[in-house]
Formats: C-alpha cells, structure tokens, sequence
C-alpha cells in the first residue's frame, strides 16, 4: 500500500500551459496572415486582432498562475501537508485521517495492517467491512460532532476494538473553515479479558463460598428440626459442618492471600532467605497428612544454606502448596521426592529450583496450561473431596511472579507429576 506517496497536484506543470498558450496564438497568427493574404483584412487590423488574442491566450492564464501559486504557497488543502502526513504516520495506533466525505487524505501503517483495504484518495466507506465504523463514520460526517463505536474484528484473530472519530476543524487557504475527519483505532481485548477475568472470579467465588453455606444452613435447618433430639445424627452432623466451615474459612485464606500477593507483586522482596529451613518445616508440618496418606516424603536437599531474595511467610505458602497437593492427588504413588538443584536457564539466567516429584496418576497434557487459572481443576468432585479451593496453584503461580521466578510442570500420565519452582539465584553462589 503506498501510504507515503504525495498526493496527485492539482496543476499542469509550467511548460504545458506554456505550450497551450503557444498552439492558440500559432494558428490564430497563421489565420490573421491568411486573411491577410487574401485581401479579407489590412495588415493593421490583423495585427490589432492578433494583440486581442494574445491577450485572451496570455492573461487568464497569468491570473491563473496567480491565484495557483498563492494557494501552492498557502496549501490548497491544508491537511494534505508532509507535517500532518508525518504526524499520522507517527501515531502508535490505527490513525486515518479523511476528509469530509470520508475519503482517506492519510493513513499510517498500523491502520493499513488493520484494514489492508483502504487506500488513499478512496472512499473509507467501501473499505472498512464493520457496520458499526460505517455507521459512525456518516454521523461524523453528517454532523461534525466526534463518534464512539466498539466493534469485534474476526480477522486474523479475535479482536474487541474501540474507534473514535474526531472532526478536525482546518482553516481553508481562503479564509473559511473545512473539516476532516481523524479515525484512530484502540485495541481494547486486554481490558475485555481482565474484565471477564474479573467477573469470572466473583462468580467462582460466591459459587464456591454458597456450596459449603448451603450446606451448613442445611445442616442448621436439620438440627433444629427432625434430628432435635437424635444424638447420633447431631455427632455425625457436626462432623460434616465442622468440615464445611473449615473448608469456607480456608478459601477466604487463599482468597486473602492471593489479594495480598497482587497487591505487592509489583515489588520483589529484597531479604535474603535461605530456603533449606522453609522446605525442611513444610515437610514436617505435612508429615501427619503423609502418614495418613500412606507417602513416604524423601527430600534431597544440599547441607550448606541456599539464600535467595525471597519472603519467608509466602515460600512456606508456595511449598506448603505444591508437596500438599503432590500428598492429595499422587498419594497412589506410595512417594512424594523434594529436591534441590541449580541450572542455568537457555537464557543464561543462573536459577535455583526446588521440584517436588510425585507418582501418581499425573495430568493429562490439555490440563497443564491451566492449572495456574483460579478455581481450576482437572476433577472438581476430587479436589472438593480432598478438601482444595483450585487456588493454591494459582496463589504459588503469583508468589513467583513476585519473586520473579517461574513455575514449571511437567507430567507423564500414570506416571506422576513434577512441580518445580525456579527462582532467579542471587550473586553468591550458595548451592554446592
Ligand atoms: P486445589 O485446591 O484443587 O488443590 P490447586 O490450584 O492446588 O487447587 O490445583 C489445581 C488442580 O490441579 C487440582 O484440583 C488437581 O486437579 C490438579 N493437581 C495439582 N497438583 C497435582 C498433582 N501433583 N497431581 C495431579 N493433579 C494435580
């Protein structure tokens, strides 16, 4: 698309008109010498024509270079000027600058990507496929007054986009005022998709919090009716709501906990930590749920200190989550390995990552992208009955961000899982 050539001019270069003035007075003088020659008009009034119609060739056309040259040195039209090419071809978005029939008087490259169809000196209209841009495209036109449109493009791919159309007024070389028309396109997919994120994550939210309520109130409603005076069912009861309530208070912790975590993951925590300790404590404090679980937790962790820039209280969250969850749905397994390593990434980052490896059932490979998304979960019934929120992986997938390191899964079905958490190895080199 030729979005830097110059405009068409209005006017025939110098010597052309040149040439036409010539031709004229050419066969007029060859006529005036004819009619001479044969004696139909004296010589005196030949030349008297002759200096008539030199001056009808001559002087419109001088009268017209004036005026051409005038409006040349003031801009026929002002907005076809290199400065306001310049400026539209540096827009950072979609920008078309048309004129107030719609035609395309300037476009910069991302709006010739955006609608490969527009061409200069050529209606918008007829190259812009949404009816939403057309339709606010001839109520600019129409009244001059700016026009907002969001429309969805399907090609190449999904895209929620915002349009504005600002008229422009522009002084004309005359004295008068004109308008042109500026169309700038804004990609808003972004914020859709945090806005549906958002949205998504309070329905979850209360979709998980009234499941247990429900329950409880249930249960309340039971007590105090049918089972008043039924010691057994109140026991059995009050088992079941004991676990509910502790399943409500533990979202809320996760729910509080994430929220933190965002709230400072702009910031990375600077203390230096050594993380033996936080793995060493989390293994333990999970012992009783291994034992129950029938797992055996082997760690392989080096003897020396392994310091990195890190928040205690979230690490002991981010390992409480992964060796749990590798407790509660690789248990089949028999064995839940913690290890320690250094690598270098392909980048060359130097990384030290904690895995914890069990062997379970594992995932499905259509599951790992999104096992980090909140409330995700391969079988909901399970993780429900397992006591889960579907948020630990998230909150673990938000304590690295912030520590500005990664999680990385792997997995072979019917043959576990590995969870490895890499954090970016500070300058001492402490891993032997
Ligand atoms: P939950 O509270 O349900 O455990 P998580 O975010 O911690 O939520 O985990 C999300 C889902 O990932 C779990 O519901 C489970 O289906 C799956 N998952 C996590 N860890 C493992 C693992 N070690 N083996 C198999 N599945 C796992």
């Amino acid at each position: 698309m030729a979005v830097e050539a110059s405009p068409p001019t209005m006017f025939s270069p110098w010597p052309d008109r040149l040439r036409h003035s010539a031709i004229v007075l050419l066969v007029a003088g060859l006529a005036l010498v004819a009619l001479v020659v044969f004696g139909e008009l004296s010589p005196t009034r030949a030349a008297i024509a002759f200096v008539f119609i030199a001056g009808a060739a001559l002087v419109p056309w001088r009268l017209h270079d004036v005026v051409a040259s005038r409006e040349e040195v003031l801009g026929v039209n002002p907005v076809e000027a290199p400065a306001v090419r310049a400026i539209i071809a540096g827009m950072p978005d979609p920008a078309v600058l048309l004129d107030r029939a719609g035609r395309v008087i300037h476009l910069n490259a991302a709006a010739a990507q955006l609608a490969p169809a527009l061409r200069k000196n050529e209606l918008a209209q007829f190259a812009l496929r949404s009816p939403e841009i057309i339709t606010a495209l001839r109520e600019a036109i129409a009244t001059t007054e700016p026009r907002r449109a969001t429309y969805l493009d399907h090609v190449p791919v999904d895209r929620w986009m915002e349009l504005t159309i600002a008229p422009v007024s522009v002084p004309t070389a005359f004295g008068g005022t004109d308008y042109c028309m500026l169309m700038t396109f804004h990609d808003q997919t972004p914020l859709r998709r945090v806005e549906e994120m958002r949205a998504d994550f309070v329905a979850n939210a209360s979709h998980e919090l009234r499941t247990p309520l429900a329950a409880l109130s249930g249960f309340i409603d039971t007590l105090q009716g049918p089972a008043k005076d039924d010691a057994k069912a109140r026991e059995r009861f009050l088992g079941i709501m004991h676990a509910q309530a502790t399943r409500m208070a533990r979202l809320i912790d996760d729910l509080l906990s994430l929220s933190r975590v965002e709230l400072s993951a702009h910031v990375r925590p600077d203390t230096l930590v050594d993380i033996l300790p936080i793995i060493r404590q989390v293994g333990d404090g999970l012992e009783p749920l291994a034992a129950e679980r029938n797992v055996k937790i082997e760690m392989d962790l080096p003897e020396t200190p392994v310091s990195i820039a890190g928040d205690r209280e979230e690490l002991l969250r981010l390992f409480e989550n992964l060796i749990e969850n590798a407790l509660k749905y690789g248990a089949s397994g028999g064995r839940v390995a913690v290890s320690l390593t250094s690598a270098v990434t392909a980048e060359g980052v130097p990384e030290v990552r904690v895995a914890v490896r069990d062997f379970g059932p594992g995932i499905a490979p259509e599951h790992l992208p999104r096992l980090t998304e909140r409330f995700y979960r391969v079988d909901v019934g399970d993780s429900r009955a397992q006591g889960g929120t579907g948020l630990g992986l998230s909150l673990v997938k938000h304590i690295l961000n912030r520590h500005r390191g990664r999680l990385l899964i792997e997995s072979v079905p019917k043959n576990g899982a590995t969870f490895t958490a890499a954090f970016p190895q500070v300058k001492a080199p402490s891993v032997t």
